[in-house]
């Protein structure tokens, strides 16, 4: 049997990295995760941005399994709110914040803002194989409404509306998310760039 290339994705998201090895899957690679393992680093993302979080990440994984790695750092970035909540997504409304806190937190900052309310999803995908990185950006623009739709998807895809649709993120099916997501633009182009290598 052909050896296959190893490679970790630096989660234990199972609907990431559904997508990713979807993205991957003509790379003939054997991805594997850290759902694999029952020890995976946890990581402190204190980066000031997603290109540095993502680094974080896929240091702390290569230096644990010396396994070249694939990590990924995401959020979401409004132009009126200065690009926040930008690398604190997850944790807009605190620490320990539910998404339902963070759309609250997102919807009572932008209330002083007319709308429309432009904002983007951005994705960073790196590569680390020990030595040197390769970095892949990719975002979905869009515009947040006041009053949630939907419950597919997750975090503050309910107040997204993407350029390409009527519908909230969370109304949309996830297929029809992911043809126009930020994660999956970055993983095609950190998929481009590795082919060339
Ligand atoms: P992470 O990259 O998985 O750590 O995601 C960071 C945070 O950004 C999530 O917890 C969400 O709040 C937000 N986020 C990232 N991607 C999406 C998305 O596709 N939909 C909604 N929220 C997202």
């Amino acid at each position: 049997m052909m050896n296959l290339k190893k490679i970790l994705i630096a989660t234990t998201n199972k609907g990431k990295l559904e997508d990713i090895r979807e993205i991957l899957k003509d790379m003939k690679l054997n991805i594997i995760s850290f759902l694999d393992f029952n020890d995976y680093p946890d990581v402190i993302e204190d980066g000031e941005t997603f290109e540095a979080n993502a680094k974080l990440k896929a240091k702390a994984a290569f230096k644990k399994y010396k396994i070249p790695v694939i990590a990924d750092d995401s959020g979401l970035s409004v132009d009126q709110l200065s690009g926040a909540p930008g690398v604190i997504s997850a944790r807009y409304a605190g620490e320990n914040a539910t998404d339902d806190d963070n759309n609250k937190k997102l919807i009572r900052e932008l209330e002083k803002y007319s709308e429309p309310h432009h904002a983007k999803y951005i994705c960073v995908a790196v590569y680390y194989d020990g030595n040197s990185f390769v970095s892949a950006y990719g975002e979905c623009k869009g515009k947040i409404i006041k009053k949630g739709r939907g419950t597919n998807g997750f975090g503050y895809d309910p107040y997204f509306v993407s350029d390409n649709y009527e519908l909230t993120m969370g109304e949309l099916s996830l297929e029809e998310k992911n043809k126009v997501s930020h994660r999956l633009k970055a993983f095609e182009q950190l998929k481009h760039i590795l082919e060339k290598l």
